[in-house]
């Protein structure tokens, strides 16, 4: 990173950003997130980001260091934002996370760097995640991002899978060093950072900013690699890292999955981030959405954007259990979504232009093999009428990107193909399977 004096960050910081003594971050009223996909929460002003630090109290353990999967060392950056050193506040943040903008949007902070933070116990925690994307905003904008790499001398490595664990891990062998072919089936990098999170939450500009500065330091082929081609990849190359994600959307077992109207929940949220919104007319129709991950909350809060009368999120366990995001949530609630718990579709049919849901009802027994309370129809069946449905009941591995790398000793793997769900835990995969290579190298590629 580039070095510039600390008044210098200050009077641009302040130049800026107007003071404000607030430390909540302004966000959009519930009227303007029902009519366009503005980005909901606003960056904090270089005052508030100020008044934010001084309440750190640098406690010697930082449970929040623990609780970021890219251990960020959040008290020294937080230290750096006290004495107004913006840029060296974005050197400690880049130094351990390439996606720092990024995940300063998108961490769920409240199950993550935020849930131990001592200061919990004396008012609310220190907002960690506005406070780096306050910093990593301002380095972006001023262009003072620039990584120092080495020389290209230790080795070439191919990485499978431009979504965060991909980008990271090509960053730190990049820095450290290597020759990287990063490989992309999309004709973007980025994976889901660029076709599924929308843009209310991570503006296109700036995932972009991000994912260039790592994909102008590798070589980007686009390129659907199979796993057939597998056999070639091990013999030309060093190590090979997988982090293709879980790109299939697991589609609804139900007679009637197939009737028009009825779309996967990912699709829809892609033609989004391609910029066609006019694709979907559901002003003033009633939308249903299956599920109760990001994917659905993500879905439901769209429909809400397109001027919907009426969006419900269905789904078989109950708030307690819903894997999304408890922010993610809270903001549905916010903008008007409905939710329908302890029920799940088992038929869908065409009534008069419309879908008829047959919605049985659930109780919830013992834990199942995932941990999380089984499932049990009660027979107790109703009816449900809808416009539109999205599922987006659950995604899983494409076989053919990934069967026939097996266990090769060469082969890395990380990211949500291996059970990650966030993109600070793909960060922090991608890093770590860097340093894991680099480490198996070194020791003559045994492990
Ligand atoms: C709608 C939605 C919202 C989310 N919201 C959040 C959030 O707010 N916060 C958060 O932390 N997490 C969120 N997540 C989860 C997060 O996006 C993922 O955990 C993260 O993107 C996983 O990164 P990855 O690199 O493992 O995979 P991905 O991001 O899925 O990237 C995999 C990449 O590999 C490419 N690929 C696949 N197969 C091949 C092949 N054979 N050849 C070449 N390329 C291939 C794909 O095209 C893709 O670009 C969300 C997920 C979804 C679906
Ligand atoms: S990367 Fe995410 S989890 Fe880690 S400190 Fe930043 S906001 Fe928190």
């Amino acid at each position: 990173m580039q070095q510039k004096h600390a008044a210098a960050d200050y009077q641009a910081a302040a130049g800026n950003h107007a003071a404000g003594l607030n430390t909540t971050p302004r966000t959009l009223s519930r009227q303007e997130r029902r009519t366009g996909f503005g980005e909901v929460e606003f960056t904090l002003t270089l005052a508030q980001a100020v008044q934010e630090a001084n309440r750190c109290l640098y406690c010697y353990d930082a449970p929040c260091i623990q609780g970021c999967p890219a251990r960020i060392q959040i008290p020294e950056f937080i230290a750096r934002i006290r004495s107004r050193n913006l840029t060296g506040a974005a050197e400690v943040i880049y130094r351990d996370n390439p996606l720092g903008a990024i995940c300063g949007r998108v961490c769920p902070v409240e199950a993550l760097c935020q849930k131990g933070c001592t200061s919990c116990r004396i008012s609310k925690p220190i907002a960690i995640g506005s406070l780096q994307r306050f910093v990593c905003d301002l380095a972006l904008q001023e262009g003072r991002i620039a990584y120092q790499d080495e020389a290209t001398t230790r080795g070439k490595v191919a990485v499978v899978g431009s979504g965060p664990a991909g980008l990271s891990c090509a960053h730190y062998l990049r820095q450290l060093g290597f020759n990287v072919d990063l490989f992309e089936r999309e004709e973007l990098a980025g994976g889901l950072l660029r076709w599924g999170i929308p843009i209310y939450r991570l503006p296109e500009e700036v995932a972009k900013r991000e994912i260039d500065i790592i994909t102008n330091r590798v070589a980007l082929h686009r390129k659907y690699l199979l796993a057939a081609q597998a056999e070639d990849f091990i013999k030309q190359y060093d190590a090979i890292f997988l982090g293709v994600g879980l790109s299939s959307p697991v589609l609804l077992r139900t007679s009637g999955a197939d009737l028009p109207g009825v779309y996967a929940a990912s699709s829809f949220l892609r033609t989004l981030r391609e910029g066609k919104s006019g694709d979907f007319a559901f002003r003033g129709k009633e939308i249903a959405v299956v599920g109760g991950g990001a994917t659905a909350l993500d879905a439901a809060r769209s429909a809400i954007r397109l001027e919907a009368a009426k969006v419900t999120v269905l789904y078989r366990r109950t708030i307690e259990e819903m894997p999304a995001f408890s922010s993610e949530v809270e903001a549905a609630f916010q903008e008007g979504v409905d939710f329908l718990w302890l029920t799940s579709p088992v038929e869908i049919t065409q009534v008069d232009g419309r879908l008829k849901l047959t919605l049985e009802g659930i109780c919830l027994g013992e834990p199942d093999e995932s941990g999380r309370a089984s499932v049990i129809p009660t027979g107790v069946r109703t009816n449900f009428l809808a416009d539109v449905v999205l599922v987006a009941i659950a995604s899983q591995a494409e076989p053919a990107s990934v069967e026939g790398w097996k266990d090769h000793p060469k082969v890395f793997r990380g990211g949500d193909l291996t059970g990650g769900a966030t993109v600070v835990q793909a960060v922090a995969d991608g890093k770590e399977a860097a340093l894991r290579i680099i480490s198996w190298l070194e020791k003559g590629g045994s492990r």
